[in-house]
């Protein structure tokens, strides 16, 4: 099925990955990462999150580096690498 570029929840997920992008910056700088290494492995905590200026957790999974994050407002951004 093809997707609607112009629909409400293409734009949506658009404008949401967006956030993800900005929030794995902020985490990786939490860690003390440099932009371009995966985040501290092991690492976890809380950043402000960039859609809702609310609290955000995340974890740097200490296997492989990859950064998991959930936003403590409902509905809001959440992700899995
Ligand atoms: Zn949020």
């Amino acid at each position: 099925m093809a997707i609607d570029k112009n629909s409400e929840k293409y734009k949506k997920m658009l404008e949401e990955s967006k956030f993800v992008e900005t929030a794995i910056q902020l985490i990786k700088n939490h860690t003390g990462a440099k932009p371009n290494e995966p985040g501290n492995k092991g690492a976890r905590g809380i950043v402000i999150c960039p859609k809702c200026n609310g609290e955000l957790m995340y974890t740097v999974a200490s296997i492989n580096g990859h950064i998991w994050g959930k936003c403590k407002t409902k509905d809001c951004i959440q992700w899995m690498m």
